[in-house]
């Protein structure tokens, strides 16, 4: 999966890994999910994460080897916010051909800057569990995380200034990646991320047949 922040990555990536009954490896998930925990992978990429900036190439690419490597991605998986630089793409070529086979093909989620902007600084999720909330939870008086009741904030890289530079940084270095695949003869699906959820995901099942 890929797009720009706030394309629909996760909710489009959970949709497609559920129907396809793979496992599904967001990057930016497993990074909060570590910083939640208090290990040395999340301190040392909350920094760069809450800056908007990326985290070092070497800490994402091993942990996408050790998911990779893994018996539940034996019959396939589906990755969301990696590859994210071109030399994250050339490692995971690498990674790939270990475990004998190959990308089907690279969902591109195609959202405007004001959408994304949008739709960002309105975005809550659970400082608990890290759960998204759903849009409906936004307009009551005491919202809750609906999956453990935890508090629901901001994401601290979702406020405004950040979210501009992780759009630059999107356009500077994950951009690229996309042209790499187009070039190297890579399905590329560019899939237009707005409207409904479902309408979206309908859209991508009928790129991938
Ligand atoms: P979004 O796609 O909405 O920006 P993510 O949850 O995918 O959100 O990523 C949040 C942050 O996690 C990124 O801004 C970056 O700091 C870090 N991150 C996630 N994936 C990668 C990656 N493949 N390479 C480098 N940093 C990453
Ligand atoms: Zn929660």
């Amino acid at each position: 999966m890929m797009g720009p922040p706030g394309a629909g990555k996760g909710t489009q990536g959970e949709l497609l890994a559920s129907r396809f009954n793979v496992p599904r490896y967001a990057t930016g998930d497993i990074l909060r999910a570590a910083d939640r925990e208090g290990t040395e992978l999340g301190q040392a990429a909350r920094k760069y994460m809450d800056a908007g900036e990326l985290v070092p190439d070497e800490l994402i690419i091993e942990l996408v080897g050790e998911a990779l490597g893994a018996p539940a991605a034996m019959d396939g998986y589906l990755l969301d916010g990696f590859p994210r630089t071109v030399a994250q793409a050339v490692r995971l070529e690498a990674l790939v051909r270990n475990t004998g086979r190959d990308l089907d093909a690279v969902v591109n989620l195609v959202v405007s800057d004001d959408e994304i902007v949008r739709r960002l600084s309105s975005r809550r999720v659970c400082s608990d569990c890290g759960t998204l909330a759903p849009t409906e939870t936004l307009r009551t008086e005491c919202p809750e995380c609906p999956a453990c009741g935890g508090e629901l904030i901001t994401r601290p890289d979702d406020r405004p200034e950040t979210v501009r530079r992780r759009l630059e940084v999107y356009r500077e270095q994950t951009e690229p990646v996309l042209a790499w695949y187009r070039e190297s003869g890579m399905k590329v699906l560019d899939i237009r991320g707005t409207g409904d959820v479902e309408c979206v995901q309908v859209r991508i099942l009928a790129g991938l047949v």
